[in-house]
């Protein structure tokens, strides 16, 4: 059986839902085999309301939560196992088990073991700004990039046992900055500040996103709008995905805004270039 394969390889539980949650669930409804590597456990100090003494609970409740919200779009799991490094400055950058923190040629390893045992055609991962700028976000770009090269190299990591692999396609998740524009003019309606947002009021929006000419890829999952709300739903200590869609309401959101945008890392594309599928073209594994 001819066969597609995608993997997306992305820092923290729910960054599966919030950020690809249509297009993982569009291509698994459509046949393609998906799979999810998330590098942490998400349970950085800071991060939830309510568990901020309890670390370890969290951790759990996470790793339950991301479980569900794979199931709900038909997606296959792996962990990646590091811990949660925070937000720049959280004082869960430091601790040695952080993915930050983390032996850069075995997380590498990690990543090179499941392209090689999976074979993915498309592999889709955070852009080098990490989105809002958060570490564990980068370093997940910097440990991709770095293994897309290994996987295909017969001279590296060859203790790993399985065949060197070469995906064809490199995914970047990003946001178009005129999208950015139009949400910080509508928190501005609202009286609220672009330039402090997130629980802790350090995230600027208003320096996020990119140039349009740089989303090269833009996937519709208007049919899988509710799968992605409820995989989104399943992430309840983080809020359950609901933030900016309170901003308009639901019927304008999935009519002109069930769209998640890529940018296209490999093969490079020139600015403009638009394509509506990660895989137009691309042959089906034998
Ligand atoms: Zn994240």
């Amino acid at each position: 059986m001819p066969k597609r394969t995608l993997l997306a390889i992305l820092a923290h539980p729910d960054d599966e839902s919030y950020g690809t949650g249509g297009t993982l669930a569009r291509y698994a409804a459509e046949g393609v085999d998906v799979h999810v590597a998330i590098a942490t456990d998400g349970a950085a100090g800071s991060i939830a309301e309510g568990w901020e003494g309890d670390r370890a609970r969290l951790a759990e409740a996470r790793a339950l939560e991301l479980a569900e919200a794979c199931r709900i779009l038909g997606v296959t799991l792996h962990n990646l196992g590091y811990r949660d490094s925070g937000y720049i400055n959280d004082p869960a950058n430091q601790h040695p088990a952080a993915f930050i923190q983390a032996d850069k040629r075995e997380a590498v390893g990690r990543v090179v073991r499941l392209i090689r045992e999976l074979r993915p055609q498309v592999v889709i991962t955070h852009d080098e700004t990490g989105g809002y700028f958060h570490p564990d976000h980068i370093q997940c770009y910097v440990v991709t990039m770095a293994a897309v090269t290994a996987a295909a190299d017969p001279q590296q990591y060859a203790e790993i046992g399985h065949a060197p692999f070469q995906i064809e396609r490199l995914y970047c998740t990003v946001f178009s900055n005129r999208w950015v524009k139009f949400i910080s003019f509508l928190m501005r309606l609202r009286g609220q500040d672009p330039t402090q947002v997130g629980r802790n009021k350090d995230i600027d929006l208003t320096r996020l996103g990119v140039p349009p000419g740089r989303v090269h890829a833009v996937i519709n999952y208007r049919r899988y709008w509710d799968v992605k709300q409820q995989a989104s739903a399943a992430h309840s200590s983080q809020g359950g995905g609901t933030g900016f869609s309170r901003l308009l309401p639901v019927w304008l959101f999935k009519l002109f805004m069930a769209n998640e945008t890529y940018m296209r890392v490999h093969p490079p594309v020139p600015d403009g270039f638009r394509e509506r599928d990660l895989f137009a073209g691309l042959k089906p594994h034998g």
